[in-house]
């Protein structure tokens, strides 16, 4: 297990469409593990695999009920809306108010390569819709409504995805 560096805004591999993910491999199952090291070191609710380098459709997420892996994820349903300050660990220290479904259905497979379905509402269904967006290649700072600022000090609760 180790912590990989977090890449950037600016940095090409963040604008990338991830490749499926075939079959489990002793690599892959390590890549999981230092994404869940990376996310928790970060103080992060998620991270996606291009966010540290790696051209994968591979997404961890832990909104504080644990860890979740995605592994090729599809958003299957959608409904409800929610806008408010989001964060992205490859955009340190800024924030930016984005609307995003409040309810969102994702079919994944798990660390086994196992299809399950998770259901989130209110910071994990915006997590699941980030976090997948990263694996197309696209930032929230494409769907920020008004200006990206600076987090404040009063932020500083706010979680970073
Ligand atoms: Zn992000």
């Amino acid at each position: 297990m180790a912590i990989r560096e977090i890449r950037t805004m600016g940095d090409e591999v963040l604008t990338k469409t991830c490749k499926e993910v075939k079959m489990m491999t002793p690599r892959m199952a390590i890549l999981i593990e230092d994404m869940l090291d990376t996310m928790y070191e970060a103080q992060g609710v998620g991270l996606a695999a291009p966010q540290v380098g790696v051209l994968r459709r591979i997404v961890v997420i832990d909104v504080g009920e644990g860890p979740i892996i995605l592994i090729n994820p599809e958003i299957l349903e959608t409904s409800g809306e929610q806008t408010g300050d989001e964060g992205c660990l490859s955009v340190p220290g800024k924030a930016g108010c984005v609307t995003r479904p409040n309810y969102v259905k994702v079919k994944a497979l798990d660390e086994n390569m196992e299809e399950i379905v998770y259901e989130g509402e209110g910071l994990l269904a915006r997590a699941f819709c980030h976090e997948i967006d990263h694996l197309d290649g696209h930032l929230y700072v494409e769907k920020v409504e008004g200006e990206i600022h600076d987090v404040t000090y009063e932020d500083e609760e706010m979680e970073e995805e």
